[in-house]
């Protein structure tokens, strides 16, 4: 183990160790957009030693951080030679870095010496290294994101860490492993498991990126899931710097990813173009189910929905949403929106119930609120279904 620790700096001051990168591009539109840095120990005759053979042995004492804050450096230097032409660069940093008191201001520090832009550098720490730091890992990750630095989850999916656990992360990019992707992704589960990862990170707005692509048929089937970027050797393995910068400086960068649906052909993109729009008429929207009694509620943030759970019992949901409407209109909208009014009116052959009513919004104002309930047949059950379509109408 000392001597592992001995010849690493050794290795350090000789400076046979190098950083590499490994292009990331955009999935859409083939464009190179990002990259990671990837440690190399070239030594004097020649020969590179790939991380595996020494990384694991230093993580095992906080000696691996030396060669992470020299890597950090490397990227610091390669992002000011790019200048203008430089795309953010993501560097590996071990578990033991969450330890570090001042590990936001060493690495603003750094940026500073080298006038780096600190949205031109990203953290990438392991899904393991979640699991192991528990109870640090998530001031660490504020302090980190509070000097404007993006922190990527890396290796998704290949450790212990609980979808629970990601969605309290204030993270920005999800990594996925590769271990999750066989060579075609054609195994009917295998892509169920995927489209729904992309599916819960693209809800929570995080960026994503595939790790070690391979196969034309990989990056078919990422493109479905809206996959945001491509990691892999199917488009670029782990080069040089001198090579990397090359390709930066010849590379047509995109500066803004494109939005455009022609462009971006992926269902779940078009899914999401829907929702967006029927979400900026409809700032919140209420699946109901009459027979069972039941809701679930999707509403942005500022409407007025923080009295009620986003799923329950719908009686209950009528209640608390009368009680917040203005004293006369109170009985009109519990009556209007009853469950067994609602069942009487589909009874009765109505496609919709409608109602505009002045209601306290979640800052205590009052607004007029127009509620429409639409009655959907399900193909699947005989249960009376309800879309309802929530709005302030001023
Ligand atoms: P990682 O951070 O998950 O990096 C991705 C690894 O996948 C890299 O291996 C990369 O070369 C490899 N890879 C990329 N595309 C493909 C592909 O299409 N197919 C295959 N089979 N592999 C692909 P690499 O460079 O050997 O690094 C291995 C690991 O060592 C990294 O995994 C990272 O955990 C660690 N590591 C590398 N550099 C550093 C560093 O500076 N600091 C720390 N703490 N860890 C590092
Ligand atoms: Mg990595
Ligand atoms: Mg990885």
């Amino acid at each position: 183990m000392e001597n592992i620790i001995e010849e690493i700096k050794k290795a350090i001051e000789k400076r046979e160790l190098c950083a590499y990168y490994q292009p990331q591009y955009d999935a859409m539109t083939d464009r190179l957009v990002s990259a990671e840095a990837l440690v190399r120990w070239v030594k004097d005759s020649g020969k590179i030693v790939p991380p595996m053979d020494f990384i694991p042995q230093l993580e095992e004492t906080d000696a691996i951080t030396m060669v992470d804050w020299y890597m950090a450096e490397e990227v610091c230097k390669t992002l000011k030679e790019l200048g203008e032409k430089a795309i953010p660069i993501a560097v590996n940093f071990s578990r033991w870095h969450v330890k570090e008191d001042d590990f936001s201001e060493h690495l603003t520090g750094l940026l500073e010496k080298y006038e780096v832009p600190s949205d031109l550098f990203e953290v990438e720490i392991t899904e393991s290294a979640l699991v192991a730091e528990e109870s640090a890992i998530l001031p660490w990750i504020r302090n980190v994101r509070g000097v404007k630095i993006r922190v990527a989850i890396d290796d998704f999916g290949s450790g212990l860490s609980s979808l629970q656990f990601i969605k309290d992360m204030p993270i920005d990019i999800l990594k996925i492993d590769r271990s999750l992707l066989s060579s075609n992704c054609q195994a009917e589960k295998e892509r169920i498991v995927l489209e729904s990862i992309f599916y819960f990170a693209n809800r929570l707005k995080l960026d994503t990126i595939a790790e070690g692509v391979e196969t034309k048929e990989q990056l078919g089937f990422l493109r479905t899931c809206d996959c945001k970027k491509i990691q892999g050797y199917l488009f670029a393995k782990p080069m040089p710097r001198e090579a990397f910068v090359e390709l930066c400086r010849s590379s047509n960068q995109a500066k803004k990813e494109s939005q455009d649906i022609l462009e971006i052909q992926t269902p779940a993109h078009a899914m999401q173009l829907l929702m967006d729009a029927v979400f900026q008429k409809y700032p919140m929207i209420i699946y109901i189910n009459l027979t069972r009694n039941t809701y679930y509620m999707m509403a942005y943030d500022d409407y007025t929905t923080k009295s009620c759970p986003a799923t329950g019992d719908f009686e209950e949901l009528v209640r608390g949403g009368a009680a917040t409407m203005a004293p006369e209109d109170r009985e009109e909208f519990a009556m209007t929106f009853s469950r067994q009014n609602l069942l009487n009116e589909y009874h009765s052959g109505a496609k919709t119930v409608q109602l505009v009513t002045w209601q306290m919004g979640d800052d205590g104002i009052y607004r007029r609120c127009e509620t429409t309930d639409v009655f959907v047949k399900s193909p699947s059950s005989d249960d009376v279904l309800v879309i309802s379509l929530c709005r302030a109408i001023e």
